[in-house]
């Protein structure tokens, strides 16, 4: 029979006395786990399983659970508006999300096996690693994982967006930055996940323009633009190459950035369409080169007093959309080519920086170091003043992925770590 075993970052001892700000990040043994440091997780545990449920719905999507959950009815759009201010100090200033996809056809081709298990109406997420004793007789370890929410193979684009982006719309017209990352290897769903969010978004942006700030002069603008090697290529105007500057006021600009003003949703999809097909390549491949890229779309909302297409229009407020480089790239440190290489060491050194950057908003540091690298430097408007991160992780579920698989989500979990002040916010 198959041996489980705990991870060594696990607690050992379920009597082990642990201070919240001992809580290991990553692997936590939910057995010996006092929900009491946690109020988060037990409160999605309780009322969920209530008998206003439909158990015919044995996955009940996290996000209309969470919904449910937080007593925000769906499509809240509209009604989250209104009390804005309150709500808006609801909205997690950094949420972390997991979405695994289901298994490929050449994955179950080569018998893999989905070692991901998600327990049903939680945000609890296993690992199952099939290893090798001594006597190389197989074991089967288990990783255990908890975070803002978990999405199962089944949970379609539309929840991920309820679940990541919508809360977030409404507060962008209150000087509200927010920035939304697909993280994960090449082939986890990065691009499936990211690509519908940027429309959904415009839409119920465009709609708040008109319902709620009709004649308040607000603009929607959208910029989409590619890091690759360390340069920033424009994906709106045929690829060309741009510099960044930093003005006085330390603002960094993408010089001749092509910013498009839209004020309708087909318009934004042939820009959106536009963009992707400018990117290095669409779909995925082994050695293709979108995995060594980050992809940034932007939509600011801007406002001119007498509601004119100035250029004296003023931001108040955007939304980024970034589709990651594959994070297995930033290993490319030690291949055989030159500029592999290189391209390597750069996403390398932008995941890291990243990483930095949103644990230091999350711990309200003073210094943010955006300096890391160029992705975090395009960033660095969006990690000053009210600023709202929503990182998607995405997973493979098979066998042959594990190693990855395990990667990503201990990054997840660092980007996330329970620290002291985290719990207390709570
Ligand atoms: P990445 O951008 O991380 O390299 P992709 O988004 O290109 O990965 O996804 C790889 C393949 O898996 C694509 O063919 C995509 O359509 C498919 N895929 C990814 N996520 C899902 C999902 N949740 N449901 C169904 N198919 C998915
Ligand atoms: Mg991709």
């Amino acid at each position: 029979p198959p041996v489980t075993s705990r991870s060594s970052s696990m607690r050992k001892n379920a009597d082990d006395h642990v201070s919240p700000s001992e809580l290991s990040p990553g692997l936590l043994d939910l057995h010996s786990f006092d929900t009491e440091l946690l109020p988060e997780m037990s409160f999605t545990r309780a009322p969920v399983l209530g008998k206003s449920f439909d158990d015919s719905e044995p996955y009940m999507s996290t996000s209309k659970l969470t919904n449910r959950i937080r007593g925000v009815p769906e499509n809240s759009l509209l009604k989250s508006f209104s009390g804005d201010k309150e709500r808006a100090n609801n909205v997690a200033k950094i949420k972390v999300v997991v979405r695994k996809r289901p298994l490929n056809k050449k994955e179950i081709a080569k018998k893999e096996e989905d070692i991901i298990t998600i327990q049903p109406h939680s945000n609890y997420l296993t690992v199952h690693e099939t290893k090798l004793k001594v006597d190389l007789t197989e074991y089967v370890e288990r990783h255990e994982f908890v975070f803002d929410a978990v999405l199962n193979e089944d949970v379609t684009n539309e929840e991920v967006y309820s679940e990541t982006v919508e809360p977030i719309v409404p507060l962008i017209f209150h000087r509200t930055k927010a920035t939304c990352f697909a993280y994960g290897q090449t082939g986890s769903g990065k691009t499936y996940t990211m690509q519908p969010l940027p429309l959904k978004a415009s839409h119920d942006i465009l709609r708040l323009m008109h319902q709620m700030h009709r004649s308040q002069g607000f603009q929607l603008y959208v910029s989409f633009f590619e890091i690759y090697g360390g340069k920033v290529f424009d994906l709106l105007n045929d690829r060309k190459k741009l510099c960044m500057r930093e003005d006085g006021k330390q603002q960094v600009c993408i010089v001749g950035l092509q910013e498009y003003r839209v004020s309708n949703v087909d318009t934004i999809r042939e820009l959106i369409e536009k963009g992707n097909a400018t990117r290095s390549t669409g779909t995925t491949g082994a050695n293709e080169e979108s995995s060594r890229s980050h992809a940034i779309l932007q939509l600011a909302i801007k406002r001119s007093a007498d509601g004119s297409d100035s250029k004296l229009a003023r931001l108040v407020g955007k939304l980024s959309f970034i589709d990651l480089a594959g994070s297995e790239r930033g290993a490319d440190t030690t291949d055989n080519d030159k500029q592999t290489r290189m391209e390597g060491a750069e996403i390398n050194k932008s995941l890291l920086a990243l990483k930095e950057c949103i644990r230091a908003l999350d711990n309200d540091q003073g210094h943010i170091p955006f300096r890391g690298s160029k992705l975090t430097e395009v960033l660095r408007d969006s990690f000053v003043g009210d600023s709202r991160t929503v990182m998607i992780s995405c997973i493979s579920p098979s066998s042959g992925s594990c190693e990855h698989t395990i990667n990503t989500l201990r990054y997840a979990d660092r980007v996330k770590s329970l620290s002291k002040g985290n719990i207390s916010k709570r």
